[in-house]
């Protein structure tokens, strides 16, 4: 269960939310978001510490999509290894942090904002309408909910906005609200048939996004084999996955169609 939130390490708050720095963060600097209902609210307050930072992730593996971490990458060291320790920290559990090293952290966002716009034109992937057919499980407003052709885990979903928005500091709160409400029953209907879900998003090359238009991330996977999973989906999050042969990816495409069918 949820720690008490402690007062003291409050960076903002909304009247739903409060974003602080955690007693066990997945890495130094990491912010937790934690309310309830209200994701504008919630994209609000995690915009503000997207404001403070070129690369980071923002991940979840809690049933209710209103508990995130805020994890950000320093250019001072090796992305790769901030990437490992994460995972690391992901897979162990991680470890308290001194009360210094909290208030610490807490100094750090206090100082204005630091990142760099840097936006892409949209010629990617999730700008090709072959691909967003190819892939498509349903489309829901201003998103597509798509199928990873390259899985990582049991099953894979990428929530992406049909407009281009490079990275998470480039997309509106109308599409976050979406993409969370629909990977919000996807969750569920996992969680009701005994499954984990991962979900993350990346932004900046630093923290590994590949594709520069935003997508969420929604890794499902079996518990009843945790361990290994775990590290097999943190593996291939790090090195990528084998791409799904077409036919397959058809196949499972269309599967999840008729799965999900209730959600269109
Ligand atoms: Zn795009």
């Amino acid at each position: 269960m949820s720690l008490p939130i402690d007062q003291d390490f409050i960076w903002d708050k909304s009247s739903h939310y409060e974003l602080f720095v955690p007693e066990k963060p997945l890495a130094p600097h990491s912010l937790q978001v934690r309310g309830n209902e209200n994701y504008g609210e919630m994209f609000d307050l995690l915009q503000k510490a997207a404001a403070q930072w070129d690369d980071f992730f923002i991940y979840t593996s809690r049933p209710s999509l209103t508990e995130w971490e805020f994890i950000p990458y320093t250019r001072e060291s090796y992305a790769w290894t901030q990437q490992f320790s994460v995972l690391w920290s992901v897979i162990r559990g991680a470890a308290a942090q001194s009360t210094q090293q909290r208030s610490a952290t807490l100094e750090r966002y206090k100082v204005s904002p630091v990142a760099t716009s840097h936006k892409i034109e949209g010629r990617d992937a999730f700008c090709d309408p072959q691909v967003i057919e190819r892939q498509r499980i349903f489309s829901k407003g201003k998103v597509e909910i798509l199928f990873n052709y390259a899985p990582q885990g049991d099953e894979h979903f990428l929530i992406v906005p049909k407009a281009h928005r490079t990275d998470f500091r480039d997309l509106q709160r109308d599409e976050f609200v979406e993409a969370m409400e629909s990977a919000d029953k996807i969750v569920r209907h996992y969680l009701s048939k005994g499954l984990n879900c991962y979900l993350f998003h990346k932004t900046g090359s630093w923290a590994g996004q590949t594709v520069p238009h935003w997508h969420l991330h929604i890794v499902v996977v079996d518990p009843s084999k945790d361990f290994a999973a775990k590290l097999g989906v943190g593996w291939r999050m790090l090195f990528g996955a084998r791409p799904l042969p077409p036919d397959i990816l058809k196949g499972r495409v269309e599967m999840l169609q008729v799965e999900l069918t209730e959600f269109r």
